[in-house]
């Protein structure tokens, strides 16, 4: 079967908005523009209602209540407002934060910039495969532990952590949990109560939402979690994130969200199946390449591979017709291995003969196939060239 070039398969930078999020989005831009915090008319309060509504819709797919539904920027925000808002808020109790080497930046560097004001941050490794060890967590807890951060799925090899074990560890020792849930949500079930997980941030543009516009989950029972917030002003969102919300983009995550958990059934054994069919193919063709991450506890759709010999940063020119990357978007062009194949022990050479594959919604076995062949083709070719990766300056493991 033909299939349409270029093919998109980097859906873990970001994915396309779905149509129906966009007809749903669509009056919000136009007659109902109405500013949620306006109490005094029905402009207002039109935007209120459809803001409410997107409100339940996020809180349903994570098994949240409405209220604990702080709507934000985006991931970096959530992350950023988890971390430094419960290290400020607690303070007193302690100054001590838990996270991983292989988080994403807008983890790492809010702990950095705690670092800075004199905070403790203790960073965990992760194993060859990309798990976070629970003992390492319950080693790291001390009692001036307020925080620990592990995101739920790895954003580059897709590695699903074991948070409902490092859940109970937290609970068990009083320390609240956090997790960058950005690359699950919408794509495996997620429960915050399962997980056991007090902060949760998400955001819509991983999901057929818009960019843009995320939100963090803050429980409010069992614990009530107190925050400082990170942005002063009108006192929106009960005082956690101040701001006149973004109306269009609030209600494209809340249809977002309700399309994601229609479909999650379907599309996890889905992309499940043109993952397996896509690394299949490959060993089928190629010689010489090796997954990265879990064998197992991986998200759906993502695969990362090593091309032995062939360098990632040539595969990807060669490869113009078809949208992949090597690394996460935040770090591609930096022409280094990211720091999550480093955390992984990976030597540089072997991280930068990597390739991410994020399939999604929209990719078909056709398209799989034919990726596979082009794979074939151009590492083939790569490799009889007898260019090998540019190991850069600098150590594995640095
Ligand atoms: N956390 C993870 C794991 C991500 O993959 C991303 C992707 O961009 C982010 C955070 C940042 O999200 P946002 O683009 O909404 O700020």
């Amino acid at each position: 079967m033909a299939v349409k070039l270029p093919i998109y398969m980097d859906h873990n930078a970001t994915t396309p908005v779905a149509p129906e999020v966009f007809e749903a989005m669509r009056p919000y831009f136009g007659e109902r523009f109405g500013n949620p915090a306006s109490g005094s008319h029905r402009f207002g309060w039109t935007a209120e209602a459809a803001v409410a509504v997107a409100r339940e819709q996020v809180a349903r797919l994570i098994g949240a209540q409405p209220e604990e539904i702080v709507f934000t920027s985006g991931a970096t925000e959530s992350d950023n407002l988890a971390i430094k808002g419960v290290a400020q808020a607690y303070r007193d109790r302690g100054m001590h934060l838990v996270t991983a080497w292989f988080e994403h930046h807008a983890v790492l560097d809010p702990c950095q910039r705690l670092e800075r004001e004199g905070f403790e941050v203790t960073y965990l490794p992760v194993d060859r495969e990309g798990l976070v060890d629970p003992d390492d967590v319950q080693r790291a807890i001390t009692p001036r532990t307020v925080l620990v951060s592990i995101m739920l799925a790895n954003n580059e090899i897709g590695t699903i952590q074991p948070l409902q074990e490092i859940g109970r560890i937290c609970k068990t020792r009083g320390v609240l949990l956090h997790s960058d849930a950005v690359q699950g949500v919408g794509k495996i079930p997620v429960d915050v109560n399962a997980l056991g997980v007090d902060l949760l941030s998400l955001t819509a543009h991983k999901f057929y939402g818009p960019k843009g516009v995320g939100a963090l989950y803050v429980r409010s029972e069992n614990p009530r979690v107190r925050l400082v917030a990170q942005m002063d002003g009108g006192g929106h969102e009960r005082g956690r994130r101040s701001g006149t919300l973004n109306v269009p983009g609030i209600v494209g995550l809340g249809k977002a969200c309700e399309l994601a958990g229609q479909l999650l059934d379907a599309e996890g054994p889905r992309l499940t199946a043109l993952r397996e069919r896509l690394w299949a193919g490959i060993r089928a063709r190629l010689t010489d390449v090796h997954l990265n991450g879990h064998p197992a506890r991986r998200l759906p759709g993502t695969l990362h591979v090593r091309f032995e010999g062939a360098d990632g940063q040539a595969l990807l020119a060669a490869l113009s017709d078809v949208a992949l990357s090597a690394t996460s978007a935040c770090s591609s062009g930096s022409g280094e291995p990211s720091h999550v194949l480093r955390a992984l022990g990976l030597p540089a050479a072997l991280a930068l003969a990597s390739v991410r594959f994020g399939l999604g919604r929209g990719n078909t076995e056709a398209e799989v196939d034919y990726v596979c062949d082009r794979l074939a083709q151009e590492v083939a070719r790569l490799r009889a060239s007898g260019v090998q990766p540019a190991a850069p300056a600098v150590r594995a493991g640095e």
